[in-house]
This record gives structure tokens, C-alpha cells and sequence, in this order.
């Protein structure tokens, strides 16, 4: 049985100890439940805590969340940007084709980029986004499998910044699960999108069913189970020791090569269509 204010509450006493007086937060927004729910999160922290909010929405032209996060941001009072991955030249499936990398594997690489200059250029201290227990578990033993041990050790509510252009990133979410979200998110009235990414299931990934069946069927045993399990990741020590980054020659972004990642997809697809005018 989920109680909606057990888990308000373990979201805020997480968001009171990310967030500063005076930050400015941009939390990043999906259209997805869990955003919508960490964004609420912070607006109420904002009753009891002074710094600035806004949100921000990367429309990746795959789905149709925009009057979605138009919808919530106008309900929450909060200032929303939304920037289209189309005014970049950027189209995913096409990018994935091009340069023979999964599509997701392209979208993470544009978000992270966009995720990180866009809310620098609105001002912000930190970012926010909607990652909720169960996504930290399943890149937890993710990682683990990959042999990634210093990735499963970055896995905090706050992601300290390892350069002077990249924000912190925080985690409101961090100690709340999947259904938590959900019915924090019904029992509310926000509106969300249900869609699903369609080019998700397109590729071969074979660990994440498996793994949620584990973790849900020790949560039935024992439940309270992800929430300790996240507590004690969330006290591992970091392991993780940052590459030098440099500067990307076109952008002047943090990149670890001399061209950053998202610069490279641009250049290849602009490459691509010249030839076809
Ligand atoms: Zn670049």
C-alpha cells in the first residue's frame, strides 16, 4: 500500500538537504510522471526554502509531451523553456543510422548536453531531474555488471559539478519509487504523458526486464527493500575520478576529445545533407 505523504516527505527531507538558499534549480522535464512529480516536489520545498525554479523541456521529435509540460508548468507557476532538438538540425533516428550508435545511446548524448548548457545559459546552480529509486537501482546493477564500479558509486541525490561549465545535478526522486511517483502524480492531478519513446524497444537490451522482476520480487518479500537499498548506494564512497576534459574546439563546451560528442552528431549530419542538396 503506498502512502502518497510517506513519500512526499522522504522526497522533500532529500530535496531540503540538495538544495541551497539561493540556488537556482532547473529541473528537467519529460512530460513523464517522474519530472512532473520532482518538479512539484521542489515547488513546495520553495515554501520553506528560498531560491529560484524554472523548467525546461528538450522536445526530441519523438513524442508529443510539449502541451503536456506547457500544461504543468502553467499549473505550477513555474517559467518553462522549451528547446527543439529540430532548431539543432538534429534528428535521432537519422543520427543513429548515420553513425552506426543505438538511438539511445544518441539521445543520451544530446540530453546530457542540452541538459547541461541550457539551464548554465538560464542562469542555473543545478539541475534537476525526475530519476526516481527503481532508475537508480537499475543503473546501479547495471554498472556493477559492466564492471563500471566508479559510475555505481556517482549514484547520489547530488552530483557534484567536475568542471566549471557542468552543473550539479540532483535527484529529489532518489528515495522514492516508480509507483510512488505514479500515484504522488494521480493522487494530485498532474498531468503526464503515458507514451512511450518509440524507438525504445528497438534495441537489445537485456538486462533491464530481469533485473526489475529481482528487485520487485525482494521488494514483495521485504518491502522497504529499494529505499534501504538506495540509502546504502547513496553512501558508497565516490570512486569515480573524471578524465581531464578540455574544451570542444567548435562549441566550447566540456569535452572529453578535441570535438564534444554532440558537436560530432551535428557535424555528421549537416555532412550528410549538404551532400543530398
Ligand atoms: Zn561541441
Amino acid at each position: 500500500m503506498v502512502s502518497v505523504r510517506a513519500s512526499l516527505e522522504r522526497a522533500l527531507r532529500i530535496s531540503r538537504k540538495i538544495v541551497a538558499s539561493g540556488d537556482r534549480v532547473v529541473v528537467a522535464v519529460s512530460g513523464g510522471k517522474d519530472s512532473a512529480v520532482a518538479l512539484y516536489v521542489l515547488r513546495e520545498l520553495q515554501k520553506s526554502k528560498s531560491f529560484g525554479l524554472k523548467a525546461l523541456h528538450i522536445d526530441l521529435g519523438l513524442m508529443h509531451a510539449v502541451p503536456v509540460v506547457e500544461d504543468l508548468a502553467e499549473r505550477l507557476g513555474v517559467e518553462l523553456r522549451v528547446v527543439r532538438l529540430g532548431d539543432y538540425g538534429i534528428d535521432i533516428p537519422l543520427a543513429s543510422r548515420l553513425l552506426r550508435r543505438p538511438p539511445c545511446s544518441v539521445c543520451g548524448a544530446v540530453k546530457r548536453y542540452l541538459l547541461n548548457k541550457v539551464p548554465r545559459e538560464m542562469g542555473a546552480t543545478k539541475v534537476a531531474t525526475g530519476h526516481n529509486a527503481d532508475d537508480i537501482l537499475l543503473f546501479f546493477f547495471k554498472d556493477l555488471a559492466q564492471g563500471r564500479v566508479d559510475w555505481a558509486s556517482k549514484l547520489k541525490p547530488l552530483v557534484p559539478s567536475t568542471h566549471p561549465k557542468l552543473l550539479p545535478r540532483i535527484r529529489p526522486l532518489f528515495e522514492v519509487t516508480g509507483e510512488e511517483t505514479l500515484a504522488i502524480a494521480e493522487s494530485l492531478g498532474l498531468l503526464f504523458t503515458r507514451e512511450k519513446c518509440p524507438l525504445a524497444p528497438l534495441k537489445g537490451d537485456w538486462m533491464s526486464e530481469p533485473l526489475k522482476s529481482f528487485v520487485l520480487s525482494v521488494e514483495e518479500k521485504h518491502p522497504g527493500f529499494r529505499v534501504q537499498l538506495v540509502r546504502g548506494i547513496a553512501k558508497i564512497p565516490d570512486l569515480y575520478e573524471p578524465g581531464t576534459l578540455r574544451e570542444c574546439r567548435v562549441c566550447g563546451e566540456p569535452a572529453s576529445s578535441e570535438v564534444c560528442s554532440f558537436c560530432r552528431i551535428r557535424l555528421k549530419l549537416s555532412s550528410v545533407q549538404s551532400k543530398t542538396i
